[in-house]
């Protein structure tokens, strides 16, 4: 199968029926094989209804609905897992993102050898302040941790091999980041094409402010796991030992100085607490660090690493 197209959606029932034809006409103007996986993330309206009656006329239509609201990021990795194309193209289902975007998407991956394409909305038709200010100062934050290059890390319309999606996993807030986890994923031909974006025709936007929070609080998750998370000792150890070794330091030069000067005592000077803090921190962290081990260790995927080729084994 050429494409497999995941739509993540909830209560978009205005927008899903010009959506769908418009994808079924491009991709049937561009003859390719296609599946349209619609994955309902709780609506209360009638999108699933919608969904049943479009697989019913063209089964190359398919859904999935979950019980509740899990969130964009839980519908994408849905939509991948069951996803059966040679390239998988994700879009919203606003209308936001255009369809006839998919062969150019598409063609980069199979073409000019991207593992994924992340559209660019260059030209963007959302609220100034609440939307394109902070993604710019997100993209920035983004690009300067994760040394990817891209102008819009958010993009809802991209493009993926499929072995891409079958080696990332997306939850939380973090679909956000995609490009970050396929690129720790070791996939490192990341592109961008400029694209089209609309207005929302119909309905609302479905993420509020918390969107900021969620959202940095995701990357922190990112970049850290991403680094450590098979080695968390490294990183708690090293911190736990410069705030310990600070703090122990700073005790035994209070100590000498107390006998050396008569002037003070040591229990009246500020910084003895401030010591013995940072000396508790130290230790605490290390603590961390040793049970964050302990779990990294006993998780079920501590001994799985993806694999790009083998020669002469099974
Ligand atoms: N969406 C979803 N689950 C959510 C929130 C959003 O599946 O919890 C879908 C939504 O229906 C749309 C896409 O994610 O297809 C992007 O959402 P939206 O257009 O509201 O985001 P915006 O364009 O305002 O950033
Ligand atoms: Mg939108």
């Amino acid at each position: 199968m050429d494409v497999s197209i995941v739509i993540p959606l909830i209560n978009e029932d205005e927008s899903l029926p010009e959506l769908c034809s418009w994808i079924e006409d491009v991709v049937t103007r561009n003859q390719l094989s296609y599946e349209v996986i619609l994955v309902d993330d709780g609506s209360t309206d009638n999108s699933w209804d919608f969904i049943e009656r479009k697989h019913a006329e063209n089964d190359r239509f398919k859904g999935i609905k979950f019980q509740r609201n899990y969130g964009k990021s839980a519908a994408l990795n849905e939509g991948f897992k069951a996803a059966q194309g040679d390239v998988i193209i994700t879009m919203d289902a606003d209308m936001q993102d255009s369809p006839d975007e998919i062969p150019e998407l598409r063609r980069m991956i199979v073409d000019d050898g991207y593992d994924m394409v992340s559209g660019w909305k260059k030209k963007r038709y959302d609220n100034t302040l609440s939307k394109n200010l902070p993604s710019k100062l997100f993209n920035a934050v983004a690009r300067r941790s994760s040394g990817i290059q891209l102008h819009d890390f958010n993009c809802g319309l991209k493009s993926y091999r499929r072995k891409v999606v079958n080696s990332i996993e997306v939850y939380g807030e973090m679909h956000r980041y995609i490009p970050i986890l396929a690129k720790w994923s070791g996939f490192r031909r990341i592109g961008e094409k400029v694209v089209e974006h609309r207005p929302r025709k119909y309905g609302v936007t479905k993420f509020g402010w918390s969107r900021f929070i969620n959202g940095f609080l995701d990357l922190a998750t990112i970049m850290f796991l991403g680094k450590f998370g098979k080695r968390p000792m490294q990183f708690f150890g090293l911190l736990g030992t410069l705030f310990f070794l600070l703090g122990f330091g700073s005790s035994i030069y209070l100590v000498i100085a107390k006998f050396v000067s008569t002037d003070f005592t040591l229990t009246n000077r500020p910084s003895f607490y401030i010591a013995m803090a940072t000396m508790v921190i130290g230790m605490q962290l290390f603590l961390t660090g040793f049970l964050a081990e302990l779990i990294a260790r006993n998780a079920p995927e501590r001994n799985s690493y993806l694999i790009e080729k083998k020669t002469g084994l099974g």
